[in-house]
């Protein structure tokens, strides 16, 4: 015999054993489950959605919904624990806090925090100021659309267009100021107001994971699209806590 065979042999005598193992862990198992292999712990949770991921059909379909929200946030989650682990303060600071001092960071992290705990600040916001039913600007927040946006329709024109011209991945923001003063701004990647100790009142998600399954490269159709998707009793809500400068993430 070889000795290429007889290694062959070795291998395929492991192999029966793994197999006459294998029942006792099947039935250790059944006995107790363990708890689902991929769910992030640590000071990072991903926030669950207000409403089902079908809640805003046909304008943002369920499988990008559910993505959007079940893999790609809940990545940025995963990463800002990974990096809590050597970094515990992350933790528990505040995430306005982290974000308006990133300098404050060491270089080993902060690119990570930038990009991960930025997607995570994003992405709560964005779930937040949707939902469906979401009504139209009223009361304050309608006075200041007028006063400093030129009206809703020219806003929400200026708001589309600011989003189409994002080169790349990014946000259009609308940001707000502690006398409640609104802007459009965007933003490329992660990057969120609070990293120049701005707020954002709210803002829509540019990146093709957002629109992509349904919408292809037709970015401006998503962002007209999206509009219905606004929950505009929760915006309102932000621009009160805005004004009493207690507005984070
Ligand atoms: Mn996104």
């Amino acid at each position: 015999m070889s000795s290429m065979s007889r290694r062959h042999l070795m291998f395929a005598a492991t192999g029966i054993a793994a197999i006459a193992a294998a029942p006792r862990l099947v039935f250790a198992q059944a006995a107790a489950p363990a708890p689902a292999a991929a769910a992030p712990t640590g000071p990072f949770t991903l926030p669950p959605l207000a409403y089902p991921t079908n809640a805003f059909e046909p304008h943002i379909d369920a499988k990008t919904m559910e993505i959007h929200h079940d893999r790609h946030h809940a990545a940025y989650v995963t990463n800002m624990n990974n990096v809590a682990k050597t970094n515990p303060q992350l933790g528990t600071a505040k995430i306005e806090d982290v974000l308006g001092n990133l300098n404050a960071l060491d270089d080993s992290i902060k690119f990570t925090v930038r990009n991960n705990l930025g997607g995570h600040a994003n992405h709560t916001m964005f779930w937040e100021i949707m939902g469906p039913n979401g009504g139209k600007p009223e009361g304050e927040v309608l006075a200041a659309i007028d006063r400093d946006l030129g009206g809703l329709e020219k806003f929400q024109n200026d708001f589309n267009a600011a989003g189409g011209r994002q080169f790349g991945s990014g946000w259009v923001f609308v940001t707000v100021s502690k006398d409640g003063k609104l802007a459009i701004e965007t933003r490329p990647n992660q990057d969120n107001p609070m990293m120049d100790g701005k707020r954002a009142l709210m803002g829509n998600d540019v990146w093709e994971h957002a629109y992509y399954l349904n919408y292809q490269n037709r970015r401006a159709d998503y962002l007209k699209a999206w509009w219905n998707t606004v929950n505009w009793a929760k915006i309102a809500e932000r621009y009160a806590a805005a004004k009493a400068g207690t507005l984070g993430v």
